[in-house]
């Protein structure tokens, strides 16, 4: 079952009167149960091929179904709605909303989709700990590690059961043994079912998945 089906993916900016062409003719296929890397240097049109997989920004060109939906048929609601409920985002800076504990950052996605509080909060603690973050509930970002903040993160992203996790960088501000942590969870999640994609320019965390694709000045190639 195919989670991701980009077709000819094209993103050109404008930068005056010039044209920048940052994706050219990318077309990838990402299946239920893939644990992927799009692995490429600064410059080559990851975060721009990320937030259009993410459904953050279109393609000026080409076609995106995300778990059989149109991606560029969707209104702004739509678009809102399959980021929030087919999407678990992990970034590079944690993105944690800052005056919310632990707990109550994992919570929030599962009280847009109308949970109840004492439910959430159950539902948040149990992933947390399992992410081994139990003394950390009521902790706020700033009072937890780089690596702590991510397991947060990546707890807030699976709770509502994703079909898809997007991770842009998860490891960029991670030291290596956090880095090791990080994508140890991210092997475990895949294996309980989850699909993965990681963006990065990292190859020693593209290593340690199954797939990697390579993007160059906006090109993907399955091979170097
Ligand atoms: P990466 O994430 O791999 O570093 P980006 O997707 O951020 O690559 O950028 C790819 C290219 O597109 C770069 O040359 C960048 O300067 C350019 N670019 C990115 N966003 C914009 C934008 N909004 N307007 C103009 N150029 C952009
Ligand atoms: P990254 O750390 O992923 O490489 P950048 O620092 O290149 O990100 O870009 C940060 C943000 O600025 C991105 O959202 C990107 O789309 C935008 N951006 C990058 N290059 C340009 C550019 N030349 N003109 C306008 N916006 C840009």
């Amino acid at each position: 079952k195919c989670v991701i089906d980009a077709q000819q993916l094209v993103k050109i900016y404008q930068n005056g009167s010039e044209e920048l062409k940052v994706l050219d003719d990318v077309s990838l296929q990402v299946f239920k149960g893939d644990f992927m890397a799009i692995l490429g240097p600064s410059g080559s049109g990851k975060s721009t091929l990320m937030n259009i997989l993410g459904c953050l920004d279109l393609p000026s060109s080409g076609q995106y179904s995300l778990d059989g939906l149109d991606v560029l048929k969707a209104s702004e609601n739509e678009l809102a709605e399959i980021r929030n409920i087919k999407i678990g985002f992990i970034f590079q800076k944690f993105n944690l909303l800052p005056r919310l504990t632990a707990v109550q950052n994992v919570m929030l996605p599962l009280l847009y989709r109308g949970v109840k509080e004492e439910e959430a909060l159950g539902l948040a603690r149990e992933k947390l700990t399992l992410l081994g973050l139990e003394a950390r509930l009521h902790h706020r970002p700033n009072e937890l590690s780089g690596g702590q903040q991510q397991r947060v993160a990546i707890a807030r992203a699976i709770i509502g059961n994703p079909q898809l996790l997007l991770a842009d960088e998860p490891t960029g501000n991670l030291d290596s043994k956090s880095s090791e942590d990080a994508m140890r969870i991210f092997k475990e999640l895949n294996a309980q079912g989850n699909t993965i994609l990681i963006i990065t320019h990292d190859t020693e965390v593209a290593e340690q998945v199954d797939k990697i694709v390579y993007i160059r000045d906006g090109k993907i190639y399955e091979n170097h």
